[in-house]
């Protein structure tokens, strides 16, 4: 396909848990295959695609000129991942379907398990991207990044020597108990920024745009328990940003990942793990299942992708997960007390829970003191 230089491309990546090979590590070979046969099958709907994995979550990533939130590309995807689902119940993976929660498509797979990142706009002449693919987390947990990225110049000196950097961005970021959505500027709405992002449980970074309207950075915001209303896995978060020029160096968005902070996630979703940076196509560890993010490094050029480079494999990056496995085994070896564990409104299997405090709850008898208290209250309230 031979496109102008006005013609708006959109890049759409698309992520599900659909299944694991003996539990929540990653997907099949022919459960891969199947993805991939469904995509290659789309004729001309798409100029490029490029399909991989972080632990057992699949992403499909597309280019394409159809816009963001097209029912064509979403159904696709659907239809990959209903596909995949089929292989999975054939080979008895763990999970099959996991993170398909309604059972027909309706236009958009927003709120239907799957989650989506997508950016439109005008190629530039060496159009530059990298993915971040995680697992085993949920949507806030790039919050830290983008603010290391965006807002702290201690992590990335971009933001003092880049013009539209300096200059700051333009946050749009979700509150997504509530379903709401604040645009936040930078640098006047600094510390409104900074008290969102201090809770990721809440408030998730969606988009990031330069002042002049660039889209720079798009993330999946769905939490998975607020549309199936219950435990189902972890909303394993994906994010598009674009990178060089006058947005973050393509080093200068890989460098946030280099302090591994904690996210919530991690075994039955439910404990504070450090953010490992894996290689591509990784399997989540069975060493409990340390949260997990992968770096796809790309190029594009009339929307035909060249990559991925795999952003988290060089030699330094052994170095990192080192220092996130000794994190991971700090916080785990004080077992499930706080803040090794989510506190109880974030605690996923919350059914197991609530059955241990109603059994505790039953057994709790007000304390001497308190009958005392209110025995002297009483007289007090009535003095004769
Ligand atoms: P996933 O969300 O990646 O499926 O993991 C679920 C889980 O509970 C792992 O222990
Ligand atoms: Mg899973
Ligand atoms: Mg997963």
């Amino acid at each position: 396909m031979l496109l102008t230089e006005l013609v708006k491309i959109t890049v759409s990546v698309i992520k599900a848990d659909v299944g694991g090979v003996g539990g929540h590590t990653l997907p099949s070979d022919g459960l891969l295959d199947a993805v991939k046969k469904t995509i290659k099958n789309a004729g001309d709907l798409l100029i490029d695609h490029y399909i991989g994995f972080c632990g057992d979550d699949i992403h499909i990533l597309m280019t394409h000129t159809k816009g963001k939130d097209s029912k064509e590309i979403h159904q696709l995807a659907w239809t990959a991942f209903e596909e995949a689902t089929r292989v999975a119940k054939e080979e008895g993976l763990y999970g099959a379907g996991q993170d398909l929660l309604k059972d027909s498509f309706s236009g958009n797979v927003k709120g239907m398990g799957p989650g989506v990142a997508e950016l439109e706009f005008e190629e530039r002449l060496n159009e530059a991207f990298t993915v971040f693919a995680a697992d085993k987390t949920e949507p806030g947990a790039f919050n830290y990044p983008f603010y290391r990225l965006f807002v702290d110049s201690l992590s990335n000196t971009g933001l003092i020597v880049n013009q539209s950097l300096a200059e700051g961005v333009v946050f749009n970021i979700m509150d997504v108990e509530e379903g709401k959505i604040a645009e936040l500027s930078l640098w006047e709405d600094k510390p409104t920024i900074e008290a969102a992002l201090m809770y990721p449980g809440r408030y998730v970074v969606s988009t990031v745009n330069t002042k002049d309207g660039e889209p720079i950075v798009s993330a999946s915001t769905d939490r998975l328990h607020n549309i199936a209303g219950t435990y189902v896995g972890k909303d394993d978060p994906i994010c598009i940003v674009r990178t060089q020029k006058k947005f973050p160096a393509t080093e200068e968005a890989g460098s946030v990942f280099n302090n591994p902070h904690y996210v919530a996630g991690n075994t039955r979703g439910s404990h504070h793990m450090p953010l490992m940076p894996v290689k591509i196509n990784s399997a989540a560890t069975i060493d409990f299942c340390i949260p997990m993010v992968s770096a796809l490094v790309f190029s594009m050029h009339n929307g035909k992708l060249v990559g991925p480079f795999d952003g988290f494999s060089t030699a330094d990056w052994d170095y990192i997960r080192n220092i996130a496995t000794q994190k991971a085994l700090a916080m785990r070896s004080q077992g499930f007390i706080h803040p090794a564990t989510l506190v109880p409104s974030e605690l996923e299997y919350a059914e197991g829970y609530k059955a241990r405090m109603k059994k505790l709850q039953s057994k709790m008898k007000p304390l001497e003191d308190n009958k005392l208290s209110a025995q002297r209250k009483e007289s007090y309230d009535d003095p004769d």
